[in-house]
């Protein structure tokens, strides 16, 4: 499977700091992050462009197909951010945990050859407020849309498609990290996870400043 040319790009044993900018393989990337901020989400990230296309998605993926997740479009960011696991330093933007939820491969549903024309065709969806894609994942697996919404630009719905890995399981119960075990609790309990800042730290990619999001429906998913 396509997956361990991935793992095998990186010894995901911990390094301090993530290296270089750019992918070296063949397939698109797709990070999940879940991140204890002021208000608990994940953020749902596509590479595109060398960069991570991010939505922040407060209830967290779903496999179930009757489930339409908000899902609120925010800032790119950097491609190295994939694997950046946790905490962001008070006093910054998005501080509090993180761990990586998910990740693997991606790929739009049509048959497109080669990296360039598949993220020729995604950027054209990601335009067009409709993106369609297949998800090689650790946890998430299958058919997934990102459907942008009349009430406004940035707000998006993260759609699972009916497919053989469709369920109605809560898949959000499986909490770990995928590359180091952690769950979001465990970080910096012990050594294994770092409290720096994050790649690029200008924004850690949070619903932007929303004041009107309430809070309290965010809090625990
Ligand atoms: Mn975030």
């Amino acid at each position: 499977m396509s997956l361990s040319l991935y793992k095998k790009k990186r010894d995901f044993k911990q390094t301090p700091e993530p290296t270089g900018g750019k992918t070296q393989i063949g397939h698109l990337v797709f990070v999940i992050q879940k991140h204890a901020a002021s208000s608990l989400h994940y953020d749902f990230r596509l590479e595109m462009e060398g960069v991570l296309k991010s939505w922040a998605v407060p209830k967290g993926p779903s496999i179930n197909p009757a489930d339409k997740r908000l899902a609120m479009l925010v800032e790119d960011h950097p491609y190295d951010y994939k694997d950046f696991e946790g905490t962001i330093a008070e006093g910054n933007y998005g501080a509090g945990r993180v761990i990586v939820w998910d990740n693997g491969t991606y790929e739009p549903l049509e048959d497109l050859e080669g990296k360039k024309a598949q993220e020729k065709h995604l950027l054209k969806q990601l335009e067009e407020g409709s993106l369609k894609f297949r998800l090689h994942g650790k946890k998430l697996q299958g058919e997934f849309a990102l459907v942008r919404t009349h009430m406004g630009k940035n707000t998006w719905l993260l759609i699972k498609h009916r497919d053989e890995y469709a369920g109605t399981t809560d898949i959000t119960r499986q909490n770990e990290s995928v590359i180091s075990g952690a769950v979001l609790e465990d970080v910096n309990k012990n050594n294994r996870t770092r409290t720096k800042s994050p790649p690029a730290e200008k924004k850690a990619g949070d619903v932007k400043k929303k004041p009107a999001k309430t809070p309290r429906e965010k809090t625990k998913a």
